[in-house]
C-alpha cells in the first residue's frame, strides 16, 4: 500500500500546496468531463511549467499515419487517435502589465479541490506579484452534466496592497496539438473564427475525418460580486478568439470573469450554422447565469450519486478511491449514445487514442449493467453489431472467412486501428468477451429480444471465427489455438493460452445453447436469423461441438494448475518477491526480451477466466491457481488487480483481496504505476467497482436470481451498493452482523443470500444473518 498524496476525504479530492514536479499527474486527477466532452485539469492563466494541455470530445477522431518498423499484409492503415480539441478553459490574466502565471510567481497559497459530489473543479491560490501587491484567485469550474453541451468558470481576482490595473483575457484557442501525434502533424484545418457582440466562437475541422467543432464563448465582468458593463477588446486570429477586459482595481477589490462556453460537434449538429449556433448556446448560458447552470449540475450529479453511490463506513481511504473511480466513470460516458464508447484514458489524457478496447466489455459493461437503466448497457452491446460488417471485413482480411468475425483489439469506428501486431491480430480473446456480454445482459436483463436478433448474429459471427482460428493438431489429437496473445501481454505469439481457448469453447458452447433454444421457442425468428446469416444449423454446431469436445488445454496434474500457456512451465517459476523494488514497474525498467521470458504476468489471465467463468470450477481449483499465479503477478496493467481481488474476495481471502482492492481503487491517486500525468486508468476503474459489489458483496446471477454471498474487510463497519436485476434497482447493506437487501424498484426481485430464497417485493426489505 503506497502512502496517499492528497489529504483523505470521502467526497473530495484536495492537493493542498502547489507541488511543480506533480503538475502533469495533477491535471489528469483532477480532469473534469461529462460524457460529451471532457478536459484535463490545466490552468486557466498562462502556465509556462509542465503542462500537457488537453480537451476531447467524445467520438472526434483522427486517422493518423501509422509508424511501424517493417509493414506487413494484414496491418491496419492507420492508428486513430482521439483528438486534442479547441480549448476552452483559456483566461489569461495580467497584473499591472505581469502576466500571471504559477510556473513564474510567487505563491504564498494554493489549494485545488475536486469536489466528487457536485462535480465541481475549484482552485484558490495567493500569489505575490513582483511589484509587492498579492494577487487571491478563485478558479471554479464545471462540465455542466446537465447541459452536455456547456461548460462554465468563475475566476476571480481580488488584488490587496494598492490600487493599479487588471486585464483579463477569456479566449477560445483552436492552435492545439496532439503530444502523440504521430509525424508531429495538425489534425485541425479550416479555422474559422466569428465574432458577434462580446460572444465568440472559434470553428474547427478535423483533417480526412471531416469532424467540425464548434467552441464558443460567452463572458461577463463583474466587480465585488456585480454585474459591471464593460465593453471588452476583441482579440481574434485565424485560430483563436479572446474578449479583453481592462479595468481598474482598487485595494482590495474583487474581480471577477464569467465565462461561459458552448461546444458543439457536427456528430450532433448540421456543420452549416454551427458557429451561430454554438454563439446561441453560449449566450443562452450567459443568460441562465453561473449559479443557476452550477445548480443544474449539481442536481444531475445527486441524481447519480443517488442512484449508483457506493458508501463504505469506517475507512476514508478505501471510500475516497472508490467514489473517485464512480466519479471519473459518469464523467466519461453516459451510454445514450450507440456511437461512442469507453476509451481507457476516458478524457484525461491521449494515450490509447480514445479508442474502444476489449475493457468495456470485459470491465467496464458490468458496471454499466448494473447502475444504469438497460438501454445503456444495450447501446454498449449495439455498438459492436453495428460493426459486425467490418469485424468480418477484418477476419477476412486476416484469411478466415465465411461470416467469421474478428472485432478489432482496438477501434473508433469499426475497423482496426492498432499498429503493433501482437495486439492487432493476436489478442483474439476479445471476440470472448464480446460474447461474454451478451449472455451477461441478457442473464441480468432477461431481454431475450436482444439475443434472438442482434445478439446471436454477433455470436454466430464470433463463433465461426473460432471454429476457423483452431485447427487440429495430429500430434495432440486435439484442437489448437496458436500464436495468440492472452490477457497478459507480458507474452506474446503463444500457443494455447489457456483463457482464450476456453473463451473460445464457452462461446461455442452459448451460442449453441442460444440457437437450440430459439429453434424450439420461437421458430420464426430462428427461421428469419438462418436466412440472414445463412446459417447451416447442423453442419455448424455439430463442428462447434466437435470443437467443444475435444479442445486441448494446457494444464499441470501434478500442480493441479491450468497453464497460461504451453510452455509456462518452462520458465524460471520465481515471484514477485525475487524482484527487485527499484527495477518495478518492470515495463520501464526492463528490456522487452527480458520480460516476455520471464515468469511475471502483466494482468489477470488464467485467473481473467476462472473469474469470468467461476461456476465451472470447484473453489479448490480456483485456489491452487490464484495461489500459483497472483504471487507471479506484477498488476502493471490496471486492469489486474481489480480481477484478483474479486477472486480472493470469492475465496474468502479478504486481507489479500482488501490490499488488491486498495491498489485497484487507488491506482491513480497513489499513483501505483507510476503514469498518472498520461491520463487515469477509467476502464479500470469499473473492475474497482466489480471487486466491491462481485467480489466483498459477492454478487452473481445464478438461476434466474441475483445471489449474494458477502465478506467484508476487517476495517469497514459497513457498506453499501445498488445494483439492477431486470432493470430492478436493489439497494444492498452489509456489515459485520447481516445484510440487507432493499427492493427500492417497481417489480418483485428474486434473491438468494447464504444460500436462503426469498422473492422481495418492491418497497420491501430483508434482512440475512449469516
Ligand atoms: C492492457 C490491455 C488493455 C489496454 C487498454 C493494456 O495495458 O494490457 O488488456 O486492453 O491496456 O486498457
Amino acid at each position: 500500500m503506497l502512502q496517499p498524496r492528497f489529504i483523505l476525504d470521502e467526497w473530495k479530492i484536495i492537493e493542498a500546496g502547489f507541488e511543480p514536479d506533480y503538475t502533469l499527474d495533477s491535471e489528469s486527477i483532477f480532469a473534469l468531463g461529462n460524457g460529451m466532452m471532457g478536459t484535463r485539469a490545466n490552468f486557466e492563466e498562462k502556465f509556462s511549467g509542465n503542462t500537457m494541455q488537453g480537451t476531447y470530445i467524445a467520438g472526434v477522431y483522427y486517422p493518423d499515419k501509422t509508424i511501424v518498423g517493417w509493414w506487413k499484409n494484414g496491418y491496419p492503415d492507420y492508428f486513430a487517435k482521439v483528438l486534442n480539441a479547441p480549448s476552452w478553459i483559456g483566461i489569461d490574466v495580467e497584473i499591472d502589465g505581469e502576466t500571471l502565471d504559477l510556473a513564474k510567481c510567487k505563491i504564498l497559497k494554493f489549494e485545488r479541490v475536486l469536489n466528487m459530489k457536485q462535480g465541481t473543479l475549484l482552485r484558490s491560490f495567493t500569489v505575490m506579484m513582483t511589484n509587492g501587491r498579492t494577487a487571491e484567485i478563485i478558479a471554479h469550474r464545471f462540465i455542466s452534466m446537465a447541459d452536455p453541451e456547456t461548460a462554465a468558470i468563475s475566476y476571480s481576482v481580488r488584488i490587496t496592497g494598492g490600487t493599479g490595473k487588471l486585464s483579463m483575457m477569456p479566449y477560445i484557442n483552436a492552435n492545439v496539438h496532439n503530444e502523440d501525434s504521430n509525424y508531429g502533424e495538425k489534425f485541425w484545418e479550416d479555422t474559422q473564427v466569428t465574432v458577434n457582440g462580446s460572444s465568440a466562437s472559434v470553428v474547427a475541422r478535423t483533417r480526412k475525418t471531416g469532424f467540425v467543432v464548434a467552441t464558443a464563448m460567452a463572458s461577463e465582468l463583474r466587480a465585488d460580486g456585480k454585474h459591471v458593463t464593460a465593453l471588452p477588446e476583441i482579440v481574434t486570429g485565424n485560430d483563436h478568439a479572446g474578449t479583453r477586459f481592462i479595468t481598474s482595481y482598487g485595494d482590495g477589490q474583487t474581480l471577477e470573469v464569467r465565462k461561459y462556453v458552448s461546444v458543439l460537434s457536427s456528430l450532433h449538429h448540421e456543420a452549416a450554422g454551427i458557429d451561430m449556433k454554438a454563439i446561441d448556446a453560449a449566450n443562452r448560458a450567459i443568460s441562465e447565469g453561473f449559479d443557476i447552470l452550477l445548480v443544474k449540475h449539481i442536481d444531475s450529479w445527486n441524481d447519480i450519486w443517488e442512484h449508483g453511490d457506493i458508501v463504505i463506513r469506517g475507512d476514508v481511504e478505501a471510500q475516497q478511491g472508490i467514489r473517485f473511480n464512480i466519479f471519473h466513470l459518469n464523467q466519461t460516458y453516459t451510454g445514450e449514445d450507440p456511437r461512442l464508447n469507453i476509451g481507457p484514458k476516458g478524457f484525461t489524457g491521449e494515450k490509447y487514442g480514445g479508442s474502444t478496447y476489449w475493457d468495456t466489455e470485459a470491465f467496464v459493461f458490468g458496471f454499466d449493467l448494473n447502475t444504469r437503466d438497460s438501454h445503456v448497457a444495450r447501446n454498449l452491446l449495439k455498438y459492436r453489431h453495428n460493426h459486425l460488417g467490418k469485424a468480418i471485413e477484418n477476419a477476412s482480411r486476416l484469411g478466415i472467412g465465411k461470416g467469421a468475425a474478428l472485432f478489432p483489439m482496438v477501434t473508433m469506428n469499426g475497423e482496426e486501428c492498432h499498429n503493433e501486431w501482437e495486439i492487432t491480430f493476436e489478442e483474439i480473446h476479445r471476440n470472448g468477451a464480446i460474447a461474454y456480454a451478451i449472455f451477461n445482459y441478457t442473464r441480468h436483463t432477461g431481454d431475450r429480444d436482444y439475443l434472438a436478433g442482434p445478439g446471436l448474429e454477433v455470436l454466430i459471427a464470433i463463433s465461426r471465427f473460432w471454429a476457423q482460428r483452431c485447427n487440429w493438431s495430429v500430434h495432440r489429437k486435439k484442437f489448437v489455438i496458436l500464436g495468440v496473445t492472452g490477457p497478459n501481454e507480458y507474452e506474446n505469439n503463444v500457443n494455447n493460452n489457456w483463457y482464450t481457448n476456453k473463451m473460445a469453447t464457452w462461446t461455442l458452447r452459448y451460442t449453441i445453447e442460444s440457437l437450440n433454444w430459439l429453434k424450439s421457442e420461437r421458430p420464426a425468428d430462428f427461421s428469419r436469423l438462418a436466412l440472414s446469416t445463412s446459417l447451416e444449423y447442423s453442419g455448424e454446431t455439430e463442428l462447434w461441438q466437435k470443437i467443444i469436445d475435444q479442445m486441448y488445454y494446457p494444464e499441470c496434474s501434478e500442480r493441479g494448475i491450468f497453464l497460461q500457456q504451453d510452455g509456462f512451465l518452462d520458465k524460471e517459476l520465481k515471484t514477485v518477491d525475487d524482484l527487485i523494488p527499484a527495477e518495478r514497474p518492470l515495463n520501464q525498467n526492463w528490456s522487452w526480451d527480458r520480460i516476455l521470458r520471464s515468469v511475471f504476468i502483466k494482468q489477470a489471465d488464467v485467473i481473467q477466466g476462472l473469474y469470468f467463468l467461476a461456476d465451472e470450477f470447484d473453489e479448490k481449483t480456483i485456489r491452487r491457481n490464484f495461489d500459483f499465479y497472483e504471487p507471479r503477478c506484477v498488476h502493471e496493467s490496471s486492469l489486474s488487480p481489480s480481477i484478483h481481488s474479486v477472486v480472493a474476495a470469492r475465496l474468502n481471502d479478504i486481507d489479500r483481496a482488501y490490499k488488491l482492492y486498495l491498489r485497484t481503487a487507488r491506482l491513480d491517486l497513489d499513483d501505483y504505476n507510476k503514469e498518472v500525468r498520461e491520463g487515469l486508468h477509467i476502464t479500470s476503474m469499473a473492475g474497482t467497482w466489480l471487486a466491491i459489489v462481485e467480489g466483498f458483496g459477492g454478487m452473481k446471477i445464478v438461476s434466474d436470481k441475483l445471489c449474494f454471498n458477502p465478506v467484508i474487510p476487517a476495517s469497514w463497519e459497513s457498506y453499501s451498493f445498488i445494483v439492477r436485476f431486470r432493470n430492478n434497482p436493489v439497494k444492498v447493506e452489509v456489515n459485520g452482523k447481516y445484510i440487507s437487501v432493499k427492493n427500492i424498484a417497481t417489480g418483485e426481485v428474486p434473491v438468494a443470500v447464504f444460500g436462503s430464497e426469498i422473492v422481495i417485493a418492491p418497497g420491501k426489505d430483508h434482512i440475512f444473518y449469516k
